[in-house]
């Protein structure tokens, strides 16, 4: 239980990545609060230990508003863990710019509005762990998926840069890079794939699982393990880079 007392929040904690690092963390002992857009999926979820709270990662005030109502019943937020997040892909000559703004306001600006807010509070403490949850489409090309390579590729730089803001202090900023993990955006994400390349929904699964050299899609457990272990207090010097979930993708 060594993360007894702590406070984290997890955006996104509703539903596939998010819900397993929020469970995995209550495990250890934090007091979690998850945020989504839907209250009704994130009460749903919610276990003791995970307090549900209404936040769109898009608008900054809200975000400085729920942060601040739930650092006023929590204490600090002490763990970070920005995983919201939207996958949508486009080819080149069909993303309008309405459609980058999208992924850009909730991938990276979300990111970036919800690590700034998470660290206000933070820093009055003496320990403190930002992960960010970004992909692999974040470490190379995607295709079909420029926006989200990009914005992912954004908080691969944000979260470097915010470590080396602070490095020296007890604080470390590090990112997890998924391949694909069997969640509802791989859901979604089948359904798209099926579409634009005029094949089965199974097939399209089928395209998912063959990426991944051990042929399967990834559970959101697994991904979990690593945010949990990143908030080891032996983790101290794991700070700035990124760990790769990816069945051997990268
Ligand atoms: P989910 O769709 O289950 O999770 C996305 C979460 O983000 C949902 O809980 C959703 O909640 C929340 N969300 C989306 N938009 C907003 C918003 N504007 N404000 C607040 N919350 C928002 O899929 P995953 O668990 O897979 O995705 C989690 C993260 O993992 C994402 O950042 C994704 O890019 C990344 N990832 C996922 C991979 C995969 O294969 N599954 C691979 C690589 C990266 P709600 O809709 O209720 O607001």
């Amino acid at each position: 239980m060594y993360l007894k007392g702590k406070h984290a929040i997890v955006t996104g904690g509703g539903t596939g990545i998010g819900l397993a690092i929020a469970r995995a963390l209550v495990a250890q002992g934090a007091e979690v609060t998850i945020t989504g857009r839907r209250m009704d999926v994130l009460k749903d979820v919610a276990e003791p230990g995970m307090h549900p709270l209404v936040m769109d990662v898009t608008d900054e005030a809200m975000i400085r508003d729920v942060t601040a109502r739930a650092v006023e019943v929590r204490g600090p937020v002490q763990i970070c863990v920005a995983n919201a997040g939207i996958a949508e892909g486009r080819k080149l000559h069909k993303t309008s710019s309405e459609f980058w703004r999208k992924i850009m306001a909730t991938n990276l600006d979300g990111c970036f509005y919800t690590v700034r807010e998470s660290l206000q509070s933070m820093i009055t403490t003496d320990w403190g762990r930002v992960i960010a949850v970004s992909s692999i489409a974040g470490l190379r090309g995607s295709a079909g998926a420029g926006a989200y390579a990009a914005s992912k590729h954004g908080v691969i730089g944000m979260i470097r840069s915010f470590a080396e803001d602070f490095m020296g202090a007890p604080y470390t900023f590090n990112t997890i890079c998924p391949g694909y993990v069997d969640t509802p955006i791989v859901t979604r994400n089948t359904d798209s794939i099926s579409q634009r390349a005029g094949v089965s929904q199974q097939e399209a699964r089928d395209i998912m699982i063959s990426a991944n050299r051990h042929k399967r899609l990834i559970a959101p457990e697994e991904v979990a393990a690593a945010a949990l272990w990143l908030c080891n207090p032996a983790c101290e010097s794991v700070n700035g880079t990124e760990i790769a979930i990816a069945g051997g993708q990268v």
